[in-house]
């Protein structure tokens, strides 16, 4: 089965043309032509066909009396030498250059189709297509001298279904035991137990050829064969290796030369025995080669049925697909063939819909290519270690690294991390992708680390564990954002502790205590009612504390880049000293020139002397600039602390007012009191309304 879509899709980016197959029509010399039934169009391009009324009745049983065919020449009187040049010529000089190329000879028994293929041995002018083509071949590898280009040929011959190697009887091949078989691979199609045989001049091809030739008439003599009941294809490989270049790449292809079977269709009577069995599987054969060419021919089909028969099988990648194809139609020019004609135009006809799309058969010699790459490597590798040479870098290793050398890395990264490497040499592409992988190794077993260190630590939360969060949550632990609220350090103002009992086992009771005595409504989560104190009551005393907090934020950013800075300007120090000390010692081993009393330096060493003044000033004004944003810290970090320890401290008191303390002794204690009832402990307010509570009872008594 052959996808075709597929198969279009794939010449098309390699290619991108289509051709159509190139049908021509040879009519067999003849005193009797018959003028007034078969007409050629004044470019030789068509013919029309016109039976007379009177033949119509006896000759073709059709109504039809006119035909027209559109070719792509026809070829009448033509010369050996012209149908050659008009028919094969370009199909064997692109095969040279990759193309698959395929010439089939069609047409009834006797009108001309092995005369035109093979040619008269006797007569080398009138040599056929077969020699021509070996010849042409020959002449076009003596003009590339550029490549190394190498003949096969094969010549196969199917008759009755049964395939036989005409070149079997060659001393160089053996007695075969097995019978040919058709195989299929994906570099094609190929003839299993088929000989091919290298030919490296003309004349050997030559001899090859008249082997065959000779086997087909002895054959037909000693096995009983009629010659022009088989179908021979003899075929030409080609394979390109390029001199000059030791690309990789080479091309191959094939020429197929086919001399097909008469195609005159069985008669009604007389045929019987072998003639009939012959007939019979010709007809057959050829019927198939039709129906491919049918299916070839419509673009909507995508299964072509080349295997219903031995010939088309053989043929399957030489007919359409990739291929320069060309149907040459053998025919009779007499009226009396008329019959035969007109079946064999037809089927010229139906050929002309086939297109195939040429392409270049590249294949890749892997043994040459791993050579290529083998000589690159080894040049970069000398390119390298002169690169290396000139940048004195004699030690370095171009090799996969060992455990040593990773380990080493490793640690390498590790002391980095930790500042007591300040960098990491560069040596090769392979040890900074080393460097990488560790940092990789490092990072994570950090992470690791800083996770059972957090773990042992406290009790974390995965953000997307809602039930945990929830309930963290309900125990006012967290806000609603998923931020832990409060201070672990168990001041007194966290958020999480609730005011009148640090003790959540307890936190129960007397909430569920107050809810019951106090208020109606449940009071808020802490978290919530944070959110809504930071937004109204509490918004004032928060935006300080939040513009502090920027502040802080701000001025710690400025101490970090001073502290680099003074970093920067320290190493720099360093190395101006360094430099220094390096002249000095050049001095004294160049000796000193004293100037009453003064050291003479150069200029060098003098311009050093004046940077290292200007880096020490800068240092010293960095410094003092580091100092001043220190203490500034100090002071905002003292403002911060204080801001948040009033912002929980008012919240708990508007928390309490809000939701715990009763009203009526918020209005008791407000008029000209400078208590606020929140900031007294709850169970001491608690205390004082039952004081108050009995109070007011022993004035009620008292009154009465
Ligand atoms: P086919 O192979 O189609 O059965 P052949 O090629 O054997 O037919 O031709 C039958 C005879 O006609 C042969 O003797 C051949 O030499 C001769 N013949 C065919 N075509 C030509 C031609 N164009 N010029 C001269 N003789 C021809
Ligand atoms: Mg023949």
């Amino acid at each position: 089965m052959m996808r075709r879509k597929n198969d279009n899709k794939r010449y098309f980016t390699r290619m991108g043309t289509r051709k159509k197959v190139h049908a021509f029509v040879r009519v067999k010399p003849t005193d009797d032509f018959a003028h007034e039934m078969i007409k050629y169009g004044d470019d030789n391009k068509s013919i029309d066909i016109h039976i007379k009324k009177d033949l119509q009745k006896g000759v073709v049983n059709n109504k039809q009396t006119d035909w027209s065919f559109k070719l792509d020449g026809v070829l009448h009187n033509a010369s050996q030498d012209l149908v050659y040049e008009t028919v094969a010529k370009d199909v064997v000089a692109q095969a040279l250059d990759g193309y698959n190329g395929t010439i089939m000879c069609y047409g009834q028994t006797g009108a001309g189709k092995t005369y035109t293929m093979t040619g008269t041995t006797e007569n080398y002018k009138h040599r056929g297509i077969l020699p021509r083509a070996l010849q042409q071949v020959f002449r076009m590898i003596e003009e590339r001298p550029t490549h190394a280009i190498t003949v096969r040929v094969s010549y196969l011959e199917i008759y009755n279904e049964s395939l036989f190697d005409l070149l079997s009887t060659l001393p160089c091949v053996g007695p075969s035991v097995t019978p040919m078989t058709i195989v299929e691979n994906p570099q094609g199609v190929f003839i299993k137990g088929l000989s091919v045989h290298l030919t490296s001049q003309e004349e050997d091809a030559f001899s090859l050829l008249f082997e065959g030739e000779t086997n087909r008439i002895i054959a037909s003599h000693t096995m009983n064969k009629n010659s022009s009941r088989s179908h021979c294809i003899f075929t030409i490989y080609v394979e390109a290796h390029s001199r000059t270049l030791s690309d990789e790449k080479y091309i191959t292809s094939k020429i197929n030369l086919v001399d097909l079977a008469g195609s005159e269709r069985l008669k009604k009577s007389g045929s019987e025995g072998r003639v009939l069995k012959e007939a019979t599987y010709i007809n057959k054969s050829l019927s198939f080669l039709e129906q491919a060419i049918i299916a070839l021919g419509d673009q909507k089909r995508d299964h072509i049925p080349f295997r219903q028969c031995k010939l088309t099988h053989a043929l399957k990648d030489s007919l359409g697909g990739n291929c320069n194809m060309v149907l040459l139609t053998n025919i009779y020019g007499e009226a009396s063939q008329l019959e035969e004609t007109l079946s064999s135009l037809r089927f010229a006809s139906r050929m002309k819909l086939v297109t195939t799309e040429p392409a270049i058969n590249e294949k890749y010699d892997a043994e040459r290519m791993v050579k290529n790459l083998e000589k690159e490597l080894a040049l970069l590798k000398q390119e390298l270690a002169i690169h290396d040479s000139l940048a004195n870098r004699t030690l370095v290793n171009y090799d996969p690294m060992d455990e040593i050398q990773i380990a080493e890395i490793n640690s390498q990264v590790r002391r980095y991390l930790e500042g007591t490497l300040d960098e990491i040499d560069i040596i090769n592409l392979r040890q900074i992708q080393e460097v990488f992988n560790q940092f990789r190794v490092v990072l994570s077993q950090q992470e690791q680390e800083v996770e059972l260190t957090l773990r042992r630590k406290y009790t974390l939360i995965d953000k997307n564990d809602f039930a945990a969060i929830s309930a963290v949550q309900k125990a006012g632990l967290m806000d609603v954002d998923g931020h832990l609220v409060g201070e672990p350090d168990g001041q007194g103002f966290g958020l999480g502790v609730t005011p009148f009992s640090a003790k959540p086992g307890k936190k129960a009771k007397s909430k569920k205590m107050f809810k019951e005595q106090l208020r109606p409504s449940t009071p808020p989560p802490k978290p919530v009612a944070f959110e809504d104190f930071k937004n109204e009551r509490g918004s004032e005393i928060n935006r300080i504390f939040k513009e502090n907090k920027s502040i802080l934020n701000e001025r710690r950013k400025r101490a970090s880049e001073t502290t680099q800075r003074i970093n920067a300007i320290k190493r720099e120090m360093d190395v101006t000293k360094e430099a220094l000390n390096f002249q000095k010692s050049l001095r004294e081993k160049q000796g000193e020139y004293e100037n009453k009393g003064l050291m003479i330096i150069d200029e060098e060493e003098f311009l050093l002397i004046l940077k290292l003044k200007d880096l020490k000033k800068q240092y010293r004004t960095e410094y003092q600039d580091l100092r001043d944003l220190k203490a500034e810290i100090q002071y905002c970090q003292h403002l911060v602390d204080q801001c948040r320890h009033r912002l929980l401290m008012e919240f708990d008191i508007w928390y309490n007012e809000s939701f715990f303390i009763p009203e009526d002794i918020q209005v008791s204690l407000k008029p000209g009191s400078s208590i606020r009832p929140g900031m007294v402990p709850i169970s001491r307010i608690m205390s004082l309304h039952n004081y108050l509570k009995t109070m007011m009872g022993f004035q009620q008594a008292h009154r009465k």
